[in-house]
């Protein structure tokens, strides 16, 4: 049994694997505080491959993030506030969606697609209207369309401009609107391209001059960041143009951080969210201070970060051969 847990990294916070144990008679189980849950009794039941999905760790991963913001804001005074946007691109079944809408997650989408799908879910009333929506991805005159519609029928709704056809396109939107920057700083991640075509450089954008209704500064550097550094150091790059953004555009308020936050797949040492937070507000709070202007309000959309643990697939095995030393 232990060999199965070892094999597996069962029960290990480090691995995300803390609710998974196997019982007595070798069958893997999950752990819901004091509930237990078999879940060999399930593929028995449903037959191979089954996939599980367990809403209950997207509750707790979401409530643990938004719990440090809170924390780490009171200890160190951060005035500015901090929100989810849940990147739907992840997932984007109801069951994920309305699950982390419901533990305070606002959402960010990729095409007129998922917006099409946010739309119905807000018509058939399952938000708040406190819920607010990005939408990054390239503004086909459909997607335009269905911003406009979807914002004349009260969602908040933020289009995230990305290129300079774009800026063009927006230039008469009515409500707040966001601009995607294309940082010099490069990361070690899954997005390791030595050239990124998303977003306009700080000249392109410093260049525009004033932008109507302009609320956020975003940009989306990688997926799976190997160092901690590389959660911070572009922080330090965007509050440059920020912060000469906020002088031609006072409405301005919010950076939006974008994904990344890595999930250890590995045996690797992880960064862990109280620490990546308390930097992140560290830095933005000494930095506005200096340049004497508030603290930003601060977005993050950690996708996978809240995502992966809470879903799994079994496979039946087929075949087996051993493998002298494998353990
Ligand atoms: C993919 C994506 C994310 C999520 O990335 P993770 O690596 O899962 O955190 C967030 N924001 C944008 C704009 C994305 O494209």
């Amino acid at each position: 049994m232990n060999t199965v847990k070892k094999l597996w990294k069962l029960g290990r916070k480090e691995f995300n694997t803390e609710h998974l144990d196997v019982n007595k008679e070798g069958e893997l189980i999950v752990r819901e505080g004091n509930t237990q849950y078999n879940i060999y009794d399930l593929v028995r039941k449903f037959d191979s491959p089954t996939e599980i999905f367990l809403p209950f760790i997207l509750e707790q991963r979401l409530s643990h993030l938004l719990e440090t913001f809170a924390n780490t804001a009171k200890e160190l005074d951060y005035k500015g506030k901090y929100f989810y946007h849940y990147p739907m691109k992840v997932n984007q079944n109801k069951e994920f969606v309305l699950t982390l809408v419901s533990e305070g997650a606002h959402l960010e989408v990729s095409s007129a697609n998922e917006l099409w799908f946010v739309e119905k879910l807000w018509e058939e009333q399952n938000f708040y209207n406190k819920i607010r929506v990005l939408c990054n991805g390239p503004k086909t005159p459909h997607y335009i369309r269905t911003i406009e519609k979807v914002r004349s029928n009260g969602l908040s709704i933020v289009p995230i401009i990305e290129n300079l056809n774009e800026f063009a396109l927006l230039k008469d939107f009515k409500g707040d609107i966001g601009i995607r920057i294309n940082l010099k700083t490069r990361v070690s991640s899954h997005w390791d391209h030595p050239i990124d075509r998303f977003g306009l450089t700080s000249e392109e954008i410093l260049d525009l001059g004033k932008i109507k209704n302009l609320k956020i500064l975003h940009y989306h550097i990688g997926s799976q960041i190997e160092l901690e550094k590389d959660m911070i150091e572009p922080v330090k790059e965007a509050f440059l143009t920020y912060k000469k953004l906020k002088k031609l555009n006072p409405g301005l308020d919010t950076m939006d951080l974008g994904g990344g936050f890595a999930v250890p797949y590995e045996k690797k040492r992880m960064y862990s969210v109280e620490s990546v937070v308390k930097k992140i507000l560290q830095l933005l709070r000494t930095l506005s201070d200096e340049a004497r202007i508030p603290h930003p309000n601060v977005i993050v959309e950690w996708g996978r970060h809240i995502t992966a643990p809470s879903q799994f697939t079994i496979f039946k095995i087929v075949a087996s051969k051993s493998i002298e030393g494998a353990l």
